[in-house]
């Protein structure tokens, strides 16, 4: 099998040049309602305005009691002075020798330090009952254990999820300064390409990629330039092309094309960029993908992505979605490589890097294996489906064995 031509470059050189480009473009940033803010990524710290909890309250439905009045050996009588629920507003403090029926998330009332839980006492009339053998400032959450006051609480870049979103909420946030979404034209190029829903006329397919690629920039963090619709179809057209192209520059921050950027009669972009723009890279010593393109349209980013459908996927997630994270300011843009062992032999016959569509299969011994599927075509998109990861076999390896441990890098949600 022929390796990859003179003037490619590798993955990790592609990979730093991606990066290269989206550190000398700054994102920019906007504040955004809270609830609004699900997926989006922190443009600055997020510093604690109050303690979290902001005061000192019950873990626990029960008794809160003064951890020195309880015996070591035998039981412990406490006057149960009154109740105590979550949103009470009640300052009053207990003595020695009382105790307040009290509920989880309620103030603790001063002079308690510990509460009891009601699984472990009796109540008899106004009076409680505690066994020996409570531990004094148990189920008691203080104020500010779990975040205090002052500290930095969530760091920019780090990119809002469920629990993130609830810090925000916790600290009292209604809105939050992000950075800007990139903005991402989608162009799907080629004449055999006929959208879902139209008949298949000869030698026609249904345009799949303009699909998975929109979705993988809206999940990389994109916002979209041709929304409501996902992404624009372009004829082998020169004229059109570049018309398309240019229009596209002027509204995105990224242009991502599906398809044209090998060596055949119809593969337009690669010429067409170096004559509107630059050339940053074209051609990678990988598989699939290895005709990516690279480039720049004025401030636009182009990214050409070849038109076999895994090979689009896999030249996304391994170029496109770091890009577009890293141009929002997402500290750790590149998928995390994992490393596991191989369930099976496998085999190359190439000097490129290989990327092949692979399932984890993590073992009860907390060793994790993964198996490389048997359909390996770049045109299986099928295979993308059935994947959870793809492993990375190194340009100079030729064949691994059963037990190898090889690096994986896992498909993100949604792919
Ligand atoms: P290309 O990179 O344009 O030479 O296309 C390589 C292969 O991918 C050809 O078999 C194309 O028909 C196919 N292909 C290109 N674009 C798409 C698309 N948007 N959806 C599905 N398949 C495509
Ligand atoms: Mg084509």
């Amino acid at each position: 099998m022929a390796d990859a031509p003179a003037g490619a470059i590798t993955v990790d050189e592609a990979v730093a040049r991606m990066l290269a480009l989206a550190a000398s473009r700054h994102p920019g940033t906007e504040t955004v309602d809270l609830h609004r803010a699900l997926g989006r990524v922190l443009a600055r710290d997020v510093m604690a305005g109050h303690d979290l909890p902001p005061f000192a309250n019950s873990a626990m439905d029960g008794f809160a009691v003064r951890g020195a009045d309880l015996s070591i050996h035998g039981d412990t009588c406490l006057r149960i002075a009154g109740t105590r629920y979550a949103g009470d507003p009640e300052t009053a403090a207990i003595g020695p020798g009382e105790c307040l029926r009290i509920t989880t998330g309620a103030p603790l009332p001063s002079g308690a330090d510990t509460v009891v839980i009601k699984e472990r006492v009796r109540v008899e009339g106004h009076v409680l009952v505690v066994s020996a053998g409570e531990k004094a400032g148990a189920n008691v959450r203080a104020a500010g254990e779990d975040i205090a006051r002052g500290m930095r609480a969530l760091a920019a870049g780090e990119v809002i999820g469920a629990a993130r979103l609830g810090v925000l909420a916790s600290l009292g946030c209604a809105h939050v300064e992000v950075t800007r979404q990139p903005r991402a034209a989608v162009l799907s190029s080629g004449d055999e390409l006929v959208m879902p829903g139209r008949p298949l006329g000869h030698a026609q397919i249904h345009d799949s990629n303009g699909f998975s690629l929109a979705a993988l920039a809206a999940e990389a963090g994109a916002s979209l330039v041709h929304a409501p619709l996902p992404f624009r179809h372009v004829r082998d057209d020169r004229g059109v092309l570049r018309e398309v192209l240019l229009a596209a520059a002027a509204d995105a921050d990224v242009i991502i094309t599906s398809g044209g950027v090998s060596a055949g009669e119809k593969d337009l972009l690669p010429a067409l960029l170096a004559e509107l723009g630059e050339v940053v890279f074209w051609k990678v010593r990988m598989r699939p993908g290895m005709p990516v393109l690279c480039g720049t349209l004025g401030r636009t980013v182009v990214v050409g992505l070849p038109g076999n459908p895994v090979s689009g996927v896999v030249t996304f997630l391994l170029f496109v979605r770091p890009l577009l994270r890293a141009l929002q300011g997402i500290a750790e843009p590149s998928s995390p490589r994992l490393h596991a062992r191989l369930s099976a032999p496998i085999a190359k016959r190439h000097d490129r890097a290989e990327f092949m569509r692979a399932r984890l299969e993590p073992h009860a011994d907390g060793t994790l294996g993964v198996r490389v599927l048997p359909k390996q075509g770049s045109g299986m998109l099928h295979g993308v489906v059935v994947a959870d990861a793809l492993v990375v076999v190194p340009e100079d390896v030729r064949e691994l064995d059963t037990g190898h441990v090889v690096e994986v890098i896992a498909l993100p949600a949604g792919y």
